[in-house]
């Protein structure tokens, strides 16, 4: 579609954010439903971000998504929060309020589950979830299965981070870590190990993990991490983070639009765009 006086201008406010797959998934579902509306990426340093934000709800922006590091700091600059938001202390998403501002919210956790429920069978209610990591993404997956009425079990290398999210806490260290995945259903790496090596990392538990539990990397890497890897070798259902940057993409698209997006041509899209 080629931008007219009536486009409609989505994107994503991130520093830096050029490696982002969100504008390709989004301008794919645009174009399959035929909306004028075009997604971009906006490169905005820390000590612009009100700016950004200001200028683009003047210029009309209809939609936007925030990602690192700004997904803290761009709740004080919207005119309010959906309940997500205040409970992760984290947004995702901004929405125009009608009154020439943004309404922020939080996409992760409504994405997480979609993805989860999308690959594998779990019930959640009275189950115990070790969530490994305490930033902004565990927060999310915390507030997530707790919704479900899951145990949240935490382990950050930062140990008081994980105690404000976790019912219980334990060391993050291989033994302790082994253990605690042995008696949880699922579980998620929430930190960003594992982005950069081939090896599995070996802060990651990986003995406790097998058949009947489900691992969950939110880290996501063309043909998964070596972690994922890892555990489905040992025998456990893994759900990758590309579906969840999906489905919380899904979601976004959803408060923006009005409409409900076509999630097999963007998890295409993203798929293509990821493989090359
Ligand atoms: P964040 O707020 O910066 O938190 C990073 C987390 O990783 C913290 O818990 C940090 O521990 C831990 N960490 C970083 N380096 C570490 C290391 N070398 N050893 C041990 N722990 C380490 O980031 P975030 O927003 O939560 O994102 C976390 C990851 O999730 C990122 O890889 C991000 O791309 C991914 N993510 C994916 C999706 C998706 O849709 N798939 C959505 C959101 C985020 P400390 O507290 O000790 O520093």
């Amino acid at each position: 579609m080629r931008p007219d006086g009536h486009t409609k201008v989505a994107g994503i406010l991130g520093w830096p954010v050029e490696h982002s797959l969100s504008p390709t998934m989004h301008n794919a579902a645009f174009s399959e439903l035929g909306l004028n509306w075009c997604y971009l990426p906006f490169p905005v340093p820390p000590e612009r971000l009100g700016e950004a934000v200001r200028g683009l709800a003047a210029v009309g922006s209809a939609g936007l998504n925030v990602t690192i590091p700004h997904k803290r700091s761009v709740i004080a600059l919207a005119s309010s929060a959906s309940e997500a938001v205040a409970a992760i202390g984290a947004a995702n998403t901004l929405v125009p309020d009608g009154a020439g501002g943004f309404w922020a919210d939080n996409t992760d956790a409504e994405g997480f589950l979609r993805a989860l429920d999308d690959a594998a069978r779990l019930d959640l209610e009275g189950a115990r979830v070790l969530v490994i990591g305490a930033g902004g993404a565990a927060r999310a997956v915390a507030y997530a299965v707790r919704s479900r009425g899951a145990v949240t079990v935490g382990a950050n290398r930062t140990a008081e981070r994980a105690a404000e999210i976790a019912d219980e806490v334990v060391p993050f260290e291989r033994p302790a870590l082994d253990q605690a995945a042995a008696s949880a259903s699922l579980i998620v790496n929430a930190t960003s190990l594992g982005m950069g090596s081939d090896r599995v990392p070996p802060e990651l538990p990986l003995e406790g993990i097998g058949p009947g539990q489900v691992a969950y990397d939110l880290v996501y890497r063309r043909g998964g991490t070596p972690w994922l890897h890892a555990c489905a070798a040992r025998g456990a259902e893994v759900v990758d983070g590309l579906a969840m940057l999906l489905h919380q993409g899904a979601a976004s698209f959803v408060r923006w639009t009005g409409v409900e997006p076509p999630v097999d041509r963007m998890g295409a899209a993203l798929d293509a765009a990821h493989a090359s």
